[in-house]
């Protein structure tokens, strides 16, 4: 048997997890500092969808203007602010304009029909804003999830519950056309209001995990990025560099080749002596700056330590090597190094090695880089050597 205490609690329910969902992602955006503008923008959907179900189910008991009209806006708002969410953690942009201009729209002409009768005109308008906003914030999502290039994937399905939203926002405004024994009164305990607001419920708790997953996926990128990288030249550091060679080599065996060119800028300590170590640290992000063009997607460019580089050119044998860092030889002799209205000339050796089926390990070609390197210094630096 159905009675009216079934969507009071269901309400109820909502409008708690709404509450708590508020004040962690309120703690997320200003005490963790994590996605804040997406974080807070959560946080105010929730709060406002809070205010909405609490005013719905004030509705008789409290001032009309502020039960209904206000409830109302505060739905549609609701709903824009988990579009700007959504399209700040998934595009990095807040796009809260188009969201602002609809729930503007909504309140004028929630304005213009007059809250009497059955009030089915208001509960379209309420649902049709907020079907069209989450369908185009599960657009927007969808696209970006399935376009970043960069990192880690993250998959696009995760904005699945935005259309499920859209979807039952949609149902809920035809059913104003299609059953006219329906009530746009959530609390009346039809069967359609209990299987709504039971769908409601799931949605909201499963929206406000999907956002909570892709804010820690952005973190755990952000904590990797600095776990494998150099910060003075964002080339990766030595041991993810290590790693990225030990892949290559275990390829090696199946048949896929690899070559290094070992970089070393000449003469690093004299420009570090007569201009101070901060020039020398802008040589370097200079030098790394003019090489990145020569560096394709699959190559991976590494810091080994002080002003020594090496890139990994997969697939690429010792004459591919030798025109890479030919190329790179020229490009850093090129432009000298301005500081304090002074050009310091730069330039750097460079050693190439293929790795051979016999090699027994990554370091047996790194080596053979180091010794080509090595040659490359004693013929007079500023020379490419294999
Ligand atoms: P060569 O032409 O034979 O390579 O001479 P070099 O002076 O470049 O070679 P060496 O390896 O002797 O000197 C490297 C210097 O690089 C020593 C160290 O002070 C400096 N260095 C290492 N790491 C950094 C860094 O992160 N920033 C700066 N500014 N200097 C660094
Ligand atoms: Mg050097
Ligand atoms: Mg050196």
């Amino acid at each position: 048997m159905i009675t009216a205490s079934h969507t009071l609690t269901l309400l109820a329910a909502i409008i708690m997890f709404a509450g708590v969902a508020t004040l962690v992602w309120l703690a997320l955006a200003l005490v963790a500092r994590l996605a804040p503008r997406a974080s807070l923008a959560m946080a105010c959907a929730n709060a406002m969808a809070a205010l909405s179900l609490t005013l719905h189910m004030l509705r008789g008991m409290r001032p009309d203007a502020l039960t209904y009209w206000t409830g109302d806006v505060a739905a549609v708002a609701s709903f824009a602010l988990l579009a700007a969410a959504v399209s700040a953690i998934t595009t990095r942009r807040l796009a809260w304009k188009s969201g602002a201009i609809v729930v503007a729209a909504a309140a004028l002409l929630l304005l213009a029909v007059p809250y009497e009768g059955d009030l089915r005109w208001q509960a379209r308008v309420v649902n049709l804003a907020g079907a069209g906003l989450s369908l185009g914030a599960g657009l927007t999502a969808w696209r970006s999830l399935s376009a970043s290039a960069t990192g880690r994937r993250t998959p696009a399905p995760l904005s699945l519950p935005l259309f499920l939203i859209g979807a039952l926002l949609l149902v809920r405004a035809f059913e104003t056309l299609v059953h006219p024994g329906g009530t746009p009164d959530m609390r009346v305990p039809t069967e359609f209001n209990i299987a709504f607001l039971w769908t409601a419920l799931v949605l909201t708790l499963l929206q406000n995990a999907t956002l909570a997953f892709l804010v820690l996926m952005r973190l755990i990128l952000r904590i990797e990025r600095l776990l494998e990288r150099d910060p003075l030249t964002d080339t990766l550091n030595r041991r993810a560099f290590d790693h990225a060679l030990d892949h290559a080599h275990a390829w090696l065996g199946r048949g896929r080749g690899y070559a290094l060119v070992m970089i070393d800028m000449d003469r690093f300590k004299q420009l570090n002596d007569t201009l101070g170590h901060a020039a020398g640290d802008a040589a370097l992000r200079q030098m790394v700056k003019e090489l990145q063009p020569c560096v394709r997607e699959v190559d991976r460019f590494g810091r080994l330590g002080g002003e020594e580089f090496c890139v990994l050119l997969p697939d690429t044998d010792i004459a591919g090597a030798a025109l890479v860092a030919e190329r790179m030889r020229a490009l850093v002799e090129q432009t000298p190094l301005r500081w304090l209205e002074q050009d310091w000339p730069l330039s750097a050796s460079l050693g190439i090695a293929e790795a051979e089926r016999g090699d027994a390990d990554a370091n047996t070609v790194l080596a053979r880089a180091d010794a080509a390197l090595y040659r490359a210094k004693s013929q007079g630096r500023n020379v490419v050597q294999p």
